[in-house]
């Protein structure tokens, strides 16, 4: 669906009749999980969403829903599994909290307003640095898991970056992730969950020029 549609849900009950919106079940293994991950997002952005599970793609709303589909999502990775297929989660759910993200530091109207594709860009350098800190849990969260996660979302239509080009976006999040502080080398395996720094507006403002200037200069392909 286009990004513009989307504004024509502007509240969590339209989103809902929309999707067939279904809150959130944490008896449900898969949906602690995909919850889990999500919490984790909400403390690194810094913006709160309402999860619902939802019969169309995986996606953000402008009123702060993120509509998650497991069929979908499966259908991507479903190849993948144990921490690789959780690691592919977490980072398609990290470019829809780009969104988030865009929404609320940008404004709903300014983000549809840009070009479609840099939006796009700019989701997947956000998404990025929230990987680079989630893969601090280290051990078996490989950044070869992120590209080949990369190379199976959307890409290759008119409004996207390719895959390689998502690839490269995705580096380019988290190599600023160390510089924007997101990065302690004092954090350990097990204690990354209490982090609690939140990206600053200037710094999502900044990666939205990063994502321009490194979509410019990047091929179609390698
Ligand atoms: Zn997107």
């Amino acid at each position: 669906m286009h990004m513009n549609d989307l504004a024509l849900f502007p509240t969590e009950k339209d989103v809902r009749d929309y999707i067939n919106g279904a809150d959130f079940n944490v008896c449900d293994k898969w949906q602690k999980m995909v919850k889990e991950e999500a919490h984790l997002l909400m403390t690194w952005s810094g913006v709160s969403a309402k999860l619902l599970i939802s019969n169309k793609r995986t996606a953000a709303y402008p009123c702060g829903v993120v509509g998650v589909n497991r069929t979908q999502l499966d259908r991507l990775f479903g190849t993948f599994t144990g921490a690789k297929y959780r690691t592919a989660v977490f980072f398609a759910l990290s470019h829809e909290f780009g969104h988030l993200s865009q929404f609320s530091v940008f404004g709903v109207k300014s983000t549809f307003n840009r070009k479609r594709i840099l939006v796009e860009a700019h989701a997947d350098v956000l998404a990025g640095v929230w990987l680079a800190v989630r893969l601090l849990e280290g051990r078996v969260h490989k950044p070869n898991d992120v590209m080949d996660a990369g190379l199976k979302l959307k890409n290759n239509c008119a409004d996207y970056p390719t895959g390689f080009q998502r690839g490269v976006l995705v580096q380019t999040g988290m190599q600023n992730a160390a510089i924007l502080g997101m990065l302690e080398k004092q954090i350990t395996d097990s204690d990354y969950r209490s982090i609690r720094k939140a990206l600053q507006r200037q710094d999502v403002t900044d990666l939205y020029g990063t994502a321009r200037r490194k979509l410019q200069i990047t091929p179609d392909n390698p």
